[in-house]
């Protein structure tokens, strides 16, 4: 069997009667930085929390790593949530440590390495660090996992124009495009663009269009900002 790494099938999902996604098809196969990128709404964490293994479809599949993800997908594929999931009763230490006790493939000593770059001590209580401080935290926490799959939901989201861009340089220089498929959702798209290899537009819950950025790029000699506003207008 070839190595599948995420292959989302017809895949639907229904919360009560709202229909968030109808009838998703995508296929992951390769390594590197991928966008998925949509309006509010349109279904980027239903999607993301699908592939954790959080959420099971209403209908059609989902496969990954070649397996029907449930919660023991959790050792393979580390994900961002989009909700503060920190403990604030911790200090930074603790949440490090945390992290080290549950998940095998996580390495501490990137974890505190990222954060003393980030200038965050590891004897800060978290309920006392700043929103962004609590979000770059979280963040290098997924990043210091080495797992063949990180889904990041909306990193960048609710954070000031400087945090952002660290945020997103971290993300950048820790994780491993040969190695790692790193899938990350945003709503804005203009600040992720330069760095991703491919992206994938969804809208409605269903997915407009899944294309590697540089022949995106050669092909209709469009930038992604461009193609976006044309198809997800
Ligand atoms: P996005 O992350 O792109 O903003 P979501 O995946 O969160 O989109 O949501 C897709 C659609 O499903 C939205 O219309 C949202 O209101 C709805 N939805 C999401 N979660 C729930 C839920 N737990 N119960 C009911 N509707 C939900
Ligand atoms: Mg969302």
């Amino acid at each position: 069997m070839t190595d599948q790494l995420i292959s989302l099938n017809n895949l639907t999902k229904k919360y009560m009667n709202k229909e968030a996604l109808n009838g998703i098809d995508l296929v992951l196969n390769r390594p590197g930085l991928v966008g998925l990128v949509g309006p509010n709404g349109s279904g980027k964490s239903t999607v993301l929390k699908m592939i954790a293994g959080l959420l099971r479809p209403s209908g059609g599949t989902v496969h990954v790593l070649n397996q029907k993800p449930d919660r023991r997908i959790s050792r393979k594929v580390a994900y961002l949530s989009e909700v503060d999931s920190l403990y604030g009763y911790q200090r930074v230490e603790e949440a490090v440590t945390f992290f080290d006790t549950v998940f095998t493939d996580f390495s501490p000593k990137k974890a505190k390495e990222m954060l003393h770059e980030l200038e965050i001590h590891l004897n800060d209580k978290i309920k006392n660090l700043s929103k962004g401080n609590r979000a770059r935290v979280k963040l290098a926490l997924t990043l210091a996992r080495d797992v063949p799959i990180l889904l990041l939901d909306e990193p960048l989201s609710g954070l000031d124009p400087l945090v952002r861009e660290e945020s997103l340089n971290l993300i950048i220089r820790y994780t491993d495009i040969e190695r790692q498929l790193t899938f990350l959702s945003t709503h804005e798209v203009a600040e992720v663009e330069p760095f991703l290899d491919h992206i994938v537009f969804i809208k409605n819950g269903r997915v407009l269009l899944s294309e590697n950025v540089e022949s995106l790029r050669e092909l209709k000699g469009k930038s992604v900002v461009e193609m976006m506003r044309e198809v997800l207008s």
